[in-house]
C-alpha cells in the first residue's frame, strides 16, 4: 500500500492600495492596462521602492502561521521569458525569505495534526494573458501586484488533508485582512507537489507537481487523481516521472505541461535596485501585539464562553464574519444553542443557495432573533420558519409580519389538534396498529403525519403528546 506525500505552495495577493514596488492601483476590474507605470512595466531606468504595507501584511501572515521572522531579508530576481512578465523576471525572494519554519493545525475527522510551513516570501505577480480567436492579447494591470508565496512542508497525507489546510490558512489570512481570498479573482492560488511512498517507510518517492487548480475542490480531485495515477504507475513496477502536471477541471485529470528535462533555470540574482532589508524586534513585536484574535483562539472563545461543540464552532469560525453575526446574535437573546443550529442550518442553506456572504445577505441579527424568538415562543413552527426566513429575505419583510399574512402561526391549541390527531389516526389504522404491537418509531411516523394535515402549523410537542393519550386510550 502507497501512502501520499504532499506539500501546499499557496499564494496569496495581498489586500494593498496599491502595487508591491509603484503607485499604481490594484484594483480588480479596470481596463486592461490602466494601471500601470514605467516601474511595472519595466521600462529602462525605472526603480521599484517597496511598499510598507507589503512588509507589513507579510510579517503579520508569518507571525500568525508561528514562522520566525528574519532580522535580514532581501528580494532576489527571477529570471524566465514569458509575454505577461514585462521586465522578464519577477522580483522575488530566494535565500533569504521573509520568514522560516511556522506550523498550521489542522483538524480532519476529529484528529488534529500539525502541519509545518517552510517558507513564507514576498514577491510580485506577472500580467495576463487574454487569448482571443486570432491574437493573444496582454493586460498588465496585475503586473506588479503584490503576493505572499507559503509554502508547508510535506506533511500531508491525503487529499482531505489538504482541503482543511487551505480552509485553515484561508480563514487565517481572511481574520488578518491580508488577503480576500477570492479563487474566481484569482487572490488565492495554490500549487501542490506530490510523491507516493510504502506506507511506513519515511523516504520520498518522485514527485510532481501539480499546477492549475482554480478552487480548494479542484485541489482535492487533482491530488486524488493524481495518487490513483502514480499508485497505479509504480503497481505495475514502472518509475513515475518528475515533471509539472496541469489540472483540467472539465476533463478531470492531469497532463504533461514540462518534464524534469524542461525545468526551468531562474537564474537568480540579489535585486540590486532594492536594499536589503533590516527588521528589528521591536516592529516585530509591535505587529505581533498588535494581531486580531486568530481562529483557533475564537474556537476556544466560542467554546468556553457558549458552550458550543466542536462541530458548531468549525463552522462558525471558518468565517469570522459568521462568528461575529452568531456573537451580535447572542448580545440579543440568551439562547445560543438554538442560535448556533439556526445559524449553521437554515441560514447557512441561505447563504449557500443564493451564493452570498453573511454581509451581503442584509439580514439584521435583530431581526433574525425575532424569528428565532417567534419559533421558541412556539408563534410558529420550526418548519414554517425555514420558509418564514426564505421569505424575509426575498421581500426584506419582518417575521412578524410574514407569520400574520400567510397565516403561518403555529396551532397549538389542543381542541384543533384533537381533531387533527383524529383525522390522522383513521387515515393510518396500519401504523396505529404497528405502535400498540411495540414499534414507536409509528409514533414519529403519525407525528409526521399530522404535520402534514396541518400544513406543517401543528405544534409538533402538543401533537405528540396528544397521540399518545389517544394510542394509549
Ligand atoms: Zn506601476
Amino acid at each position: 500500500m502507497y501512502e501520499p506525500v504532499i506539500g501546499l505552495e499557496v499564494h496569496a495577493q495581498l489586500k494593498t492600495r496599491t502595487k508591491a514596488f509603484c503607485g499604481c492601483s490594484v484594483e480588480f476590474g479596470a481596463g486592461a492596462n490602466t494601471q500601470t507605470c514605467p516601474v511595472c512595466l519595466g521600462f529602462p531606468g525605472s526603480l521599484p521602492v517597496l511598499n510598507e504595507k507589503v512588509m507589513e501584511c507579510g510579517i503579520k501572515t508569518a507571525l500568525a502561521l508561528a514562522c520566525e521572522v528574519q532580522a535580514f531579508t532581501k528580494f532576489d530576481r527571477k529570471h524566465y521569458f514569458y509575454p505577461d512578465l514585462p521586465k522578464s523576471y519577477q522580483i522575488s525572494q530566494y535565500d533569504l525569505p521573509l520568514a522560516l519554519s511556522g506550523f498550521l493545525e489542522i483538524e480532519v475527522n476529529g484528529a488534529r495534526k500539525s502541519i509545518g510551513i517552510k517558507r513564507v516570501h514576498l514577491e510580485e505577480d506577472a500580467g495576463k494573458l487574454i487569448h482571443e480567436p486570432d491574437c493573444s492579447l496582454v493586460d498588465y494591470n496585475r503586473a506588479g501586484v503584490p503576493l505572499l508565496e507559503i509554502v508547508s512542508e510535506p506533511h500531508l497525507n491525503s487529499p482531505d488533508e489538504a482541503y482543511a489546510y487551505l480552509v485553515s490558512l484561508k480563514a487565517i489570512l481572511k481574520y488578518l485582512g491580508v488577503c480576500d481570498c477570492d479563487m474566481e479573482k484569482g487572490s488565492l492560488r495554490c500549487d501542490a507537489n506530490i510523491s507516493l511512498r510504502k506506507k511506513g517507510t519515511s523516504g520520498l518517492g518522485t514527485k510532481t507537481e501539480l499546477k492549475n487548480m482554480n478552487s480548494f475542490k479542484s485541489v482535492k480531485d487533482a491530488l486524488a487523481y493524481e495518487i490513483k495515477r502514480q499508485g497505479e504507475i509504480l503497481a505495475s513496477g514502472k518509475a513515475v516521472a518528475q515533471e509539472t502536471r496541469l489540472w483540467d477541471d472539465s476533463a478531470a485529470k492531469t497532463s504533461v505541461m514540462r518534464t524534469k528535462e524542461e525545468a526551468m533555470d531562474y537564474r537568480y540574482f540579489p535585486e540590486p535596485d532594492l536594499p536589503p532589508f533590516s527588521l528589528s524586534a521591536q516592529m516585530i513585536k509591535a505587529l505581533k501585539d498588535a494581531l486580531p484574535e486568530l481562529p483557533e483562539a475564537l474556537k476556544a472563545r466560542l467554546i468556553s464562553a457558549y458552550g458550543l461543540s466542536d462541530y458548531d464552532v468549525g463552522i462558525l469560525a471558518a468565517d469570522k464574519a459568521l462568528a461575529d453575526y452568531f456573537e451580535s446574535c447572542v448580545k440579543l437573546y440568551h439562547k445560543t444553542k438554538a442560535i448556533a443550529n439556526w445559524i449553521i442550518g437554515p441560514l447557512s442553506r441561505e447563504l449557500n443557495t443564493r451564493n452570498l456572504t453573511i454581509e451581503s445577505l442584509g439580514l439584521s441579527a435583530q431581526e433574525f432573533i425575532l424569528l428565532l424568538k417567534a419559533v421558541e415562543e412556539g408563534k410558529v413552527s420550526a418548519l414554517s420558519a425555514k420558509d418564514v426566513l426564505a421569505e424575509m429575505l426575498n421581500t426584506g419583510k419582518s417575521a412578524h409580519d410574514i407569520i400574520s399574512e400567510k397565516d403561518l402561526g403555529q396551532v397549538s391549541d389542543a381542541g384543533e389538534l384533537e381533531k387533527i390527531v383524529t383525522e390522522a389516526l383513521s387515515q393510518n389504522e396500519k401504523s396505529v396498529e404497528a405502535y400498540r404491537a411495540g414499534k414507536s418509531n409509528a409514533l414519529m411516523f403519525l407525528v409526521g403525519q399530522v404535520m402534514r394535515l396541518s400544513k406543517g402549523k401543528a405544534n409538533p410537542k402538543t401533537a405528540q403528546e396528544i397521540l399518545k393519550q389517544k394510542l394509549s386510550g
